[in-house]
């Protein structure tokens, strides 16, 4: 049978006519919209629906739908974090210390224009993660193994379940982090089969999720989030900061509070890293400190996340503030 995520995940917006149609986008507007982007259009339907209608401003809007903006290549590099050169296999990469990373997948609930994995090389042809599980049992410097992607909850159940099962085996994993979006777009995917893989997994569990606007968050969001935590999961959050979308104090404020309210805790700010075709996202250093300062007056400090920008070759993310 095929889990309900997976048929609300086949109706996502892919077309942009008729995501336009659904906005009531008058023409003078549409004229602003990238027609053939390099990186495809795909919105699920719950973003759609949030999205102020004939709007250009809209948060959601600005992260979900492709601006004309995106035909200047001048801003940053195809591949700025240089994740190529840290690769332990075709699926691992290793930058820091203790902890390697799985490029799980390159799908996703949604499409990001401001993604840093949009032109990422995945090898999605090949299924399974065996030489990366060969890497890992090998390696005890390792203790946690972080999945991303694209988004690990894009993977079906079958699938994770296999690799958490191959994971429980190697006695040096402690703990498991997954990196997702996927509950923002798509909350259903936090089902009872998927609750069951996390409930059934005897290491430490991580679970950071990526909400950059409160806008993006609901109560049936945080209700399905509130089930993950009550197996003992902790719950992060973290943040790219984008222009023109919350590079606001009272945007980053409402964004904070809310997720504390839900017992998430902010994690990292990420200062946008420099895409090509995301310039007119990018938000400078000295602002984002700015936000953060303001932050710190306004917040508990466990409400206040890390200003961080990735830095390739450095030994962690650098923190900015
Ligand atoms: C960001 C990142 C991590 C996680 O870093 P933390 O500071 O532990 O959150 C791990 N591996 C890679 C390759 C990364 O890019
Ligand atoms: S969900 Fe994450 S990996 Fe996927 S497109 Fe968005 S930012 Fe990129």
């Amino acid at each position: 049978m095929i889990p309900l995520w997976r048929q609300i995940q086949k109706n996502n917006f892919t077309k942009l006519g008729p995501l336009l149609d659904f906005l009531e986008m008058v023409p003078e507007k549409r004229s602003q919209v990238l027609a053939h982007p390099t990186f495809v259009l795909n919105v699920p339907f719950r973003l759609a629906a949030k999205m102020e209608k004939n709007s250009l401003q809209d948060p959601l809007f600005k992260q979900f739908v492709p601006l004309k903006e995106e035909l200047d290549t001048s801003f940053g590099s195809t591949e700025p974090l240089q994740d190529q050169t840290f690769r332990r296999s075709k699926k691992l990469l290793q930058k820091y210390r203790g902890r390697a990373l799985f490029v799980t997948t390159g799908a996703c609930a949604m499409n990001c224009r401001f993604c840093f994995r949009q032109n990422f090389p995945y090898e999605t042809e090949e299924k399974g993660f065996q030489q990366e599980l060969a890497v890992l049992a090998l390696d005890a410097s390792i203790s946690e193994v972080i999945l991303s992607g694209g988004d690990p909850l894009s993977l079906s159940d079958r699938e994770l379940a296999s690799l958490f099962q191959e994971l429980d085996k190697i006695p040096h994993i402690r703990r498991i982090r997954f990196h997702t979006r996927f509950p923002i777009g798509i909350p259903e995917r936090i089902d009872a089969a998927f609750l069951e893989i996390l409930q059934n997994c005897s290491k430490q569990i991580v679970f950071i999720l990526h909400c950059n606007h409160p806008k993006e968050l609901d109560e049936e969001i945080l209700a399905n989030l509130k089930k993950i935590q009550k197996l003992g999961i902790p719950l992060l959050n973290q943040s790219v900061l984008l222009k023109g979308v919350n590079d606001e104090e009272g945007v980053l404020l409402t964004l904070s509070e809310t997720l504390v309210n839900a017992g998430i805790l902010p994690y990292y700010l990420h200062l946008h890293d420099p895409v090509q075709r995301t310039g007119h996202f990018d938000v400078p250093e000295e602002r984002g400190q700015e936000l953060v300062r303001f932050l710190q007056e306004n917040l508990s400090g466990y409400g206040v996340p890390h200003l961080v920008r990735e830095e390739p070759g450095k030994p962690s993310k650098t923190f900015k503030g």
